[in-house]
């Protein structure tokens, strides 16, 4: 069955096929960016508006390149949820609508089931179970993974998310956004000197706090004499200290559930600092570490047609009503046998 897979829940405008034998057919995105960009921050409703412009251009960019015909889809998965309301529900709509018209099912996927499956499309895929973690703009998550639908919350950041946290500290050192891979290139020109707090790492437990190091972050830069060489030492010690914090949470979520596999995912896991700290601490631990490729860190449709395509392949499917959930909690989701 091939499955088209689409993405709106934010700022990115994702399509891809995915077959369960033949793999990843084809997939792309558009990334907003750039229209973002100028007011520091993504604008929500230019958000909708612009996946309203670009979703069906990029379906039937999609469809041409597979070299398949609209009879050849078997099902239609789309995010719906968490994110925001208006992006969710162009993808949304448009999934649902094209699922009508082709007379095939349409199934809502969790947008974090997402990126936490997008490591099953590469060459090693982990096996269940596993813990993951999932460091993205919205959340900062430790879960135990037992299948698809089963999953377990650790732990979960109780104020901001990682990369809500790298967007903000980069934003107060003038960076602009987006700011996390801005603020992470800068950090490679830089020394940790400062010392950052690590922080809910002196007590029991796997939860995150992360709103205190961009707090840390402009206290530093406004005692200090701002130069370029400052800002990056600035941005080393704050990804210092966020790399750190995340092997000691991975570390004890390793330690705790007694399993030996560490899935990482979302967009904070395409940084370098982070695979490489985590894959260090994963070789002491004697566990397996799993990343999807960096462009499948990042939002994109094919976590999308993968997480639906096996939702499908389970018999889960919704009805003609159109799913749109801004808050969706991932540990109710229905489990796939
Ligand atoms: P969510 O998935 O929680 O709904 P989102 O979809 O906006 O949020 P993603 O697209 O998964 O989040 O990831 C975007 C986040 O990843 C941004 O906060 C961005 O700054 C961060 N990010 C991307 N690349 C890097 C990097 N190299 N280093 C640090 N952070 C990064
Ligand atoms: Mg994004
Ligand atoms: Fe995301």
């Amino acid at each position: 069955m091939y499955v088209l897979g689409i993405e709106t829940s934010c700022d990115e405008t994702g399509v891809a096929i995915y077959h369960p034998q033949h793999g990843l057919i084809s997939h792309f995105l558009y990334s907003q960016t750039d229209m973002h960009s100028e007011y520091g921050g993504v604008v929500p409703e230019l958000a909708s508006r612009d996946h309203i412009r670009k979703l069906v251009p990029l379906i039937q960019q999609t469809l041409a390149d597979s070299r398949l015909l609209p009879a050849q889809i078997g099902g239609i998965a789309y995010t719906a949820g968490p994110g925001l309301m208006g992006a969710l529900l162009v993808g949304a709509a448009t999934a649902r609508s094209l699922a009508w018209a082709w007379q095939i099912p349409a199934v809502a996927v969790h947008h974090m089931e997402g990126h936490l499956l997008a490591p099953m499309l590469e060459a090693h895929p982990p096996q269940f179970p596993f813990v993951a973690l999932l460091i993205s703009g919205g959340h900062t998550l430790l879960v135990r993974v037992d299948g698809i639908g089963r999953y377990q919350l650790l732990g979960e950041s109780l104020d901001d998310a990682a990369g809500e946290a790298f967007d903000k500290t980069a934003k107060l050192l003038g960076l602009g956004y987006p700011g996390g891979p801005r603020l992470s290139a800068l950090a490679e020109q830089g020394q940790p000197t400062w010392v950052f707090p690590r922080p809910m790492t002196d007590r029991p437990g796997l939860d995150f706090s992360f709103s205190g190091l961009k707090t840390f972050a402009l206290n530093t830069f406004n005692a200090c004499g701002k130069t370029q060489q400052d800002k990056a030492d600035i941005a080393a010690a704050f990804q210092t200290a966020v790399s750190e914090t995340l092997v000691i949470k991975c570390r004890r979520a390793l330690q705790q559930t007694g399993l030996n596999s560490l899935v990482v995912a979302g967009g904070v896991s395409a940084n370098k600092q982070i695979r490489h700290a985590l894959g260090e601490m994963a070789s002491k631990e004697n566990a397996e570490l799993y990343f999807p490729r960096p462009e499948f860190c990042t939002d994109n449709g094919a976590m999308i047609a993968y997480a639906g395509c096996q939702r499908l392949l389970a018999g889960h499917h919704q009805d003609l009503r159109i799913f749109a959930r801004p808050r969706w909690p991932i540990d109710g989701l229905d489990a796939c046998p």
